[in-house]
C-alpha cells in the first residue's frame, strides 16, 4: 500500500494531473510512494496564488519570518533520522550521509531565521548638501526554486529558506526522483504559519512544469541547480524575457596530490571526494592530479583502499558506497567507463557492476590511471563513482591541469608547503578551494558556488544569498 502526496497549492493540498511512482535504487522492488505531478493548468494556479500573496508577505514582519524559518528548522532538526532514512532511501546515498544532509537542512533554515532580523541596509549623506540617501534591500518577489536529484533536501533548503526570509513567494519545483523528500520538506512548511500562496509545491516533470515556470510573466526570478544542459535552456528563457537568474550546475573537480601530500590524507580526501555519495555529487573529485614522485605510491594506496569500500543498500549499516540513483544514471556511468577504455585509459580498479540480496543499481568504484586532462573521461561531468588519476610533473603543471576545464566549482590541493597552498588558493580558477580537504563537504554559514560553465549568477548560501533574493533600492529625500 502507498499512499498518493498532493500537490501544495495556495495553501491548500491539491490532486494532481497525473500520479508517479518512486522507487528505492537500492531495491527496486522498494515503492515509496506516489506523488500527484502538476501541469499547466496547476502549475498557473500556482503561479497565480503566490502572486496573490505577494504583496501581503513582502509587508510581514522580521519576527514573524524569522519564527517560521525557526520552527521550520527545528522540526527539520529532530525528526532527522526519520527523514535521512526516507531521503537515503529515495536517494541512494548511505544512512549517515542522509541524516547528515537532513540536519544540514534544519541548520540553513535556523541559519535564515536568524538572517531576517539582521537586514542590512545603509544610510549615507548625498553630495548634494541636506539630502539624504537610504539604501534598503526588497524581495524579488516571486521566485521559481528548481532542484536537482542529488541533494533532495539540502539544496531546497538552501533556495527555500533565503526565499522565504528575505520576503519572497516560492515556486518549488524539484525533481522527479526525490519526490519523497520534497513532499515531507513542503508538509512540515505548510503547518509552520506560512500564509496560503507563500509557498507552493508543484512537483512534475520539468518539461511540463520548469517550463510553465520559466515562461510566467508573474514569475520575477528562477533559481536552479542542476545539469549544464538545462542551465542553459533556463538561462536563455530568462534572458529573453529579462528574469533574474542563478543556475548552479556541473563539475570536473580537480584535486591536486603533491609529491610533499600527508599519503594517508591525501588517500582519504580521495576516496571521499571521489566514491562518497556514490560520486554523485557537483562537488566530487573526479579528476585525482598527481605529481611524478607521489604517484605509484597514492595508486598503490588508492587501489588497496578501494578494494575496502563497502558497497551495498544505502540503509544497511557499513554501508560507505550506496547505489547510483537509477538505470539511466547507470548506463552513463557504464558508457563512460567504455569510453574511457576506448580513450586509452587503463581502469586500475573497479567498475563492475554489482550483485547484492535487494535488485538496485550497484557499481563498483572505478579509478582509471595514465589518464591524458583532454579525455572525454576528465572533460565531461560523468556523475558516477568514476574517478580519473593525471600524472603531472610538478606543482606548475598540476596548477595547469587543474584549471584547464570548462568548469570551476571546487578544486583541492593535498600539499605540507605552506607555500605551494598559498599559489594555489589564489590561482585555482574555482568558486571554491580546499587545502588538505575534500573536494566535497561545505559548510552551511558561507557562500557556495563557482566559475565558468558551473555557476551563473550570485552565490547562494551564507549572507551572500541576499544578493539573489533581494533587489536594491536606493532613495533619496530632501527634509522640508
Ligand atoms: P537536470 O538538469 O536534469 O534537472 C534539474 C531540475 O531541472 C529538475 O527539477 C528537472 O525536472 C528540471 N528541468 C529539466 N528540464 C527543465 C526545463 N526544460 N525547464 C525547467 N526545468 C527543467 O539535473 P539533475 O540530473 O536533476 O541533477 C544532476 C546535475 O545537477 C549534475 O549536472 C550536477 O552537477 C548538478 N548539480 C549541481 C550542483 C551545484 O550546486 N553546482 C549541485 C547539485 C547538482
Amino acid at each position: 500500500m502507498t499512499s498518493l502526496h498532493r500537490l501544495y497549492i495556495g495553501g491548500a493540498w491539491v490532486e494532481g494531473a497525473s500520479v508517479a511512482r518512486n522507487v528505492n535504487p537500492s531495491d527496486l522492488d522498494d515503492v515509496i510512494g506516489e506523488y500527484a505531478y502538476a501541469d499547466r493548468e496547476l502549475t498557473r494556479r500556482a503561479i497565480e496564488a503566490a502572486r496573490a500573496a505577494a504583496p501581503a508577505w513582502k509587508a510581514s514582519g522580521i519576527q514573524q519570518r524569522a519564527d517560521i524559518l525557526d520552527r521550520i528548522g527545528n522540526e527539520i532538526l529532530a525528526r532527522r533520522e526519520e527523514l535521512g532514512r526516507l531521503l537515503s532511501r529515495e536517494e541512494g546515498k548511505t544512512l549517515a550521509e542522509g541524516i547528515g544532509e537532513v540536519a544540514r537542512a534544519g541548520q540553513i533554515f535556523k541559519f535564515f531565521a536568524g538572517e531576517c532580523l539582521r537586514p542590512g541596509g545603509e544610510a549615507l549623506p548625498s553630495v548634494r548638501p541636506g539630502i539624504g540617501v537610504e539604501i534598503t534591500r526588497e524581495p524579488v518577489g516571486v521566485v521559481a526554486l528548481i532542484t536537482p536529484w542529488n541533494f533532495p533536501i539540502a539544496i531546497p533548503a538552501w533556495k527555500i529558506a533565503p526565499a522565504l526570509a528575505y520576503g519572497n513567494c516560492v515556486l518549488f519545483k524539484p525533481a522527479d526522483l526525490v519526490a519523497g523528500s520534497a513532499w515531507a520538506l513542503a508538509e512540515i512548511i505548510s503547518r509552520a504559519g506560512v500564509p496560503a500562496g507563500v509557498f507552493n509545491l508543484v512537483m512534475g516533470r520539468g518539461s511540463v512544469v520548469g517550463e510553465t515556470l520559466l515562461e510566467a510573466p508573474e514569475v520575477d526570478a528562477v533559481s536552479f541547480t542542476g545539469s549544464v544542459e538545462t542551465g542553459r535552456h533556463i538561462a536563455a528563457v530568462c534572458a529573453a524575457s529579462m528574469k533574474k537568474f542563478q543556475l548552479e550546475m556541473g563539475g570536473k573537480n580537480p584535486l591536486v596530490v603533491l609529491d610533499d601530500a600527508d599519503l594517508d590524507n591525501a588517500v582519504s580526501c580521495a576516496i571521499q571526494g571521489a566514491f562518497y555519495s556514490t560520486g554523485q555529487r557537483c562537488t566530487a573529485s573526479s579528476r585525482l592530479v598527481v605529481t611524478a614522485g607521489i604517484h605509484d605510491r597514492f595508486v598503490e594506496a588508492m587501489i588497496a583502499a578501494m578494494k575496502d569500500l563497502v558497497v551495498g543498500h544505502a540503509l544497511e549499516e557499513g554501508t560507505q558506497i550506496g547505489p547510483v540513483v537509477d538505470q539511466n544514471q547507470l548506463d552513463q556511468d557504464l558508457r563512460y567507463l567504455e569510453i574511457g577504455r576506448q580513450e586509452g585509459a587503463k581502469l586500475a580498479f573497479g567498475g563492475r557492476v554489482l550483485e547484492r540480496p535487494t535488485r538496485g543499481f550497484f557499481l563498483e568504484p572505478a579509478l582509471f590511471v595514465e589518464t591524458r586532462n583532454d579525455m572525454r573521461i576528465n572533460r565531461e561531468e560523468i556523475f558516477g563513482p568514476i574517478a580519473s588519476v593525471i600524472r603531472v610533473a610538478d606543482y606548475e603543471e598540476a596548477l595547469a591541469v587543474a584549471n584547464d576545464t570548462r568548469f570551476g566549482l571546487s578544486s583541492g590541493i593535498c600539499t605540507r608547503s605552506l607555500k605551494h597552498a598559498a599559489h594555489f588558493r589564489a590561482h585555482a580558477e574555482a568558486g571554491m578551494v580546499m587545502v588538505n580537504l575534500p573536494t566535497a563537504g561545505v559548510d552551511y554559514h558561507v557562500p557556495f558556488g563557482g566559475r565558468k560553465a558551473s555557476s551563473y549568477g550570485p552565490r547562494e548560501q551564507g549572507r551572500y544569498a541576499a544578493e539573489f533574493y533581494t533587489t536594491v533600492k536606493t532613495a533619496y529625500a530632501l527634509p522640508l
